[in-house]
């Protein structure tokens, strides 16, 4: 019983190899790669996809496991791993290789037929390719769901495990009218200043001042690296963790929330434990629980008005002239600006999950054959006038913002709205156990808040599936409570009222 467990083990941790491979040549698409290195790079992707689901698939993968599962003993490891490790399988083999190595082909060549499409505001010329797209996303939703099941759950189960569009509703349901309200009160105070927000400032001393609150943040640059792409992002490839972020001359607490974004997601993945490393209980248990933990620091830690009385002196020695004459109040309330906009990441905490509600109606009705993805750009525009009130002037600001369908990412947007529930549940249990976090983050120490988060998130990896490991970390099932009542304690102060 043991060899089997010992030769699964090998197996994974081979194949893992192979993810890491993977996650480096996506890594360099994004970061450095020509562009006429495109094709050839499909390819590449394309065949290490089929390699891993080859080896994930295997005839004795699940001969390996039908033996350990004969044999019930072992430690409570083992049984998290083989639980674990039969959902992937089963899930993995209902998937035909030759769609496998279509999809991530097409995902490819997607995402760079969606970099010119959206750089031209041409929705005509990725229309193929998302046409493409959703036509593959219902096949391989049709060869995961049980009869009669909703294509969307299907393909969300694969990034947040049973999560389903019926259990989303009521926390949207209890989001919108709170946000509205919210949003209508503070419209009755002073908005914040932007000017700090909008100062030209040099791109390399932005740089110097992110990298320095990264690594105050407990980043480990000797296994991670920081670089820059057009789309912030973080990405393991097994021996290191690799963020991105970006920088625009008149935007510097954009790049500064968008590396403590990635950067949170890269101390999920520096947390996992090493020695678990290529098996589930080394690997992140969700997407909404990997996105609680960038939208904690980014909002949580970034947004406070503590961490400015900290992160203010160091602003002003890296960032010089170009921000002199303000002060850690104005840059406390820059930083807390509510204004519905049209682009999803520049998006305040309060109008946030408004984009991601369009985002999760326009893919249900895309994948259940309601909406032509010809209609798509009129539909969306139609729901941005309807839920945030502004008026789309073109697809580079509408429809095409955002990477994730080219990428094949159905099913995924709502893993966001998760995460700022699940980050605003986890800050406030951490909050009680280190006798408040203020303190902390006034002075700097952002080590207790970190150990807090590795102790009853990140250590876990799959070994509790995400209900459970929001219940045990934060003593109560996930909700919108925590989230509404931070945003309705702290946006009125910033607003005068
Ligand atoms: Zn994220």
């Amino acid at each position: 019983m043991t060899a089997a467990y010992d030769s699964l083990l090998a197996h994974l941790r081979e194949t893992h190899l192979l993810t890491g491979a993977a996650a480096l040549l996506a890594w360099d698409q994004e970061t450095g790669m020509p562009p006429g290195a495109g094709d050839e790079r499909a390819r590449q992707l394309a065949l290490l996809a089929r390699l891993q689901h080859e080896r994930r698939t295997e005839p004795r993968v699940g001969e390996w496991l039908a033996t350990c599962e004969r044999d019930p003993d072992g430690d409570a490891d083992r049984a998290a791993n083989l639980r674990e490790l039969r959902r992937d399988f089963d899930r993995a083999r209902r998937l035909p290789a030759a769609l496998v190595e279509e999809l991530a082909a097409t995902e490819s060549r997607a995402q760079l037929a969606w970099v010119a499409a959206r750089a031209a505001s041409d929705f005509a010329a990725f229309r193929p390719w998302l046409e493409r797209m959703v036509d593959l996303q219902r096949q391989k939703a049709d060869c995961l769901r049980e009869p009669g099941h909703p294509r969307w759950d299907a393909l969300a189960d694969g990034f947040e495990p049973g999560m389903t569009a019926a259990g989303l509703r009521p926390l949207f349901a209890a989001l919108r009218p709170r946000l509205t309200a919210l949003r209508e009160r503070l419209a009755g105070g002073t908005p914040p200043a932007d000017a700090l927000a909008r100062r030209q400032v040099d791109e390399a001393r932005q740089e110097a001042f992110v990298r320095a609150v990264v690594a105050a943040m407990g980043f480990d640059f000797h296994r991670g690296r920081l670089d820059r792409s057009a789309h912030p992002f973080c990405t393991n490839t097994g021996g290191d963790v690799r963020l991105t972020t970006r920088f625009r001359r008149d935007h510097v607490l954009d790049a500064l929330g968008s590396a403590m974004h990635e950067a949170g997601h890269g101390l999920y993945e520096q947390g996992l434990a090493p020695a678990h490393r290529g098996t589930p209980l080394g690997e992140p248990v969700s997407l909404g629980v990997h996105e609680s933990q960038s939208r904690l620091w980014e909002n949580h830690v970034g947004r406070a008005h503590a961490f400015w009385q900290w992160c203010w002196p160091l602003a002003e020695r890296h960032l010089g002239a170009a921000v002199a004459g303000f002060a850690a109040e104005a840059a406390f309330a820059a930083a807390n600006r509510v204004e519905p906009g049209l682009i999803r990441v520049e998006a305040d905490e309060a109008t946030y999950d408004l984009h991601v509600l369009v985002r999760f109606e326009l893919e249900q009705d895309l994948l259940d054959g309601d909406l032509a993805v010809a209609d798509l750009p009129a539909r969306w525009n139609e729901l941005y006038r309807a839920q945030l009130g502004v008026e789309v002037p073109d697809d580079r600001r509408g429809c095409l913002q955002d990477v994730h369908w080219a990428c094949g990412l159905f099913g995924y947007f709502p893993t966001y709205t998760l995460g700022n529930l699940y980050a605003a549940q986890l800050a406030a249990a951490a909050d009680r156990a280190l006798g408040g976090l203020a303190p902390w983050l006034a002075r700097g120490e952002f080590q207790p808040l970190r150990e807090w988060l590795r102790e009853n998130v990140h250590r876990h990896g799959r070994r509790l599936p995400p209900a459970e490991l929001c219940q045990r970390a934060t003593g109560a099932p996930l909700s919108a409570e925590s989230f509404l009542a931070h945003l309705e304690r702290k946006l009125p102060t910033v607003y005068g009222l």
